[in-house]
């Protein structure tokens, strides 16, 4: 683990006239280690259905691979089965008969869960510790920011039930006073887009009073969409506390965050840049 101060990477500050009311935070990459390496599970699954079907001649296994991780990344932070319908397609453009997106999900979770089921029962046996697999700084930043009297949402693109159970296996339900809210069996029923939505009626607030976090495109753009201040999160999820991780780094940008966090290893010091203005 490296010790380098903890940096705020700037594109623009957040402004004089906002004050933040609520923040929305993504789960998996942002706050949450759980489902640390989900991607070496979900992009090898996918390249392994296309590669049965691609016609080795015309498509190489590493062309294969490279349109699956720009998709798998370009849809990261919505739920999950966006990310198997465009597998569906895909394997339906190369003249396969495509699975139910929702069975692709299925054998994508199965295999997951045994890459998490033991992170998960440690978690639940007491043989870890829920900040082992929380962000660094992220429990003590939900407080600063609750003592702040900024309300907390959590919105994940992982089926609601799993986040919900992660979520009170790391102790980290109880700063969401605005919810927990993840993907639905019914998922044109949730989005992060309708609970930003949402949000914004319930509380009465405009936009710009909101203020993101996320490691993913969508919950960016997102919250971008509706003038709040979406900052990027790129967690070094192998190795926490270890930095930015560029990759990372550089898919936030894209999507238009408007500032880059490592982590949040110095709490005071990320909110007093967020609130710097608005006093
Ligand atoms: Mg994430």
């Amino acid at each position: 683990m490296t010790t380098k101060p903890y940096e705020i990477e700037i594109i623009e500050k957040p402004g004089t006239s906002r004050v933040f009311r609520a923040a929305l935070f993504d789960f998996d990459g942002t706050l949450s280690l759980i489902r640390e390496g989900w991607q070496n599970v979900m992009v090898p699954y996918f390249c392994e259905v296309l590669n049965e079907i691609a016609d080795p001649a015309r498509e190489t296994p590493d062309a294969i691979e490279r349109i699956v991780r720009d998709f798998v990344d370009k849809i990261t932070g919505k739920q999950t089965i966006y990310q198997c319908i465009r597998l569906a397609e895909e394997v339906e453009a190369r003249g396969g008969a495509p699975w139910d997106p929702l069975l692709y999900k299925k054998e994508y979770l199965r295999r997951l869960q045994l890459r998490i089921q033991d992170r998960v029962d440690r978690l639940a046996n007491g043989s870890a510790r829920p900040d082992d697999f929380v962000v660094p700084g992220g429990r003590r930043f939900l407080q600063l920011l609750r003592d702040k009297g900024v309300k907390l949402y959590l919105a994940s693109g992982t089926d609601e039930c799993y986040v919900k159970q992660e979520a009170d296996l790391l102790g980290l339900t109880p700063y969401f006073d605005g919810g927990v809210y993840g993907a639905q069996d019914d998922y044109k029923t949730f989005s992060k887009a309708m609970v930003i939505e949402r949000l914004i009626k319930v509380n009465a607030l405009d936009g710009a009073e909101l203020v993101g976090f996320g490691d993913g495109y969508v919950e960016i753009e997102n919250v971008r969409a509706v003038g709040g201040y979406p900052v990027g999160v790129a967690t070094n999820e192998a190795n926490p506390g270890g930095g930015v991780d560029a990759w990372k780094r550089g898919r936030l940008l894209d999507a238009g965050a408007r500032a880059i966090v490592p982590d949040f290893g110095d709490p005071e010091k990320l909110l007093a840049f967020l609130f710097a203005e608005s006093r």
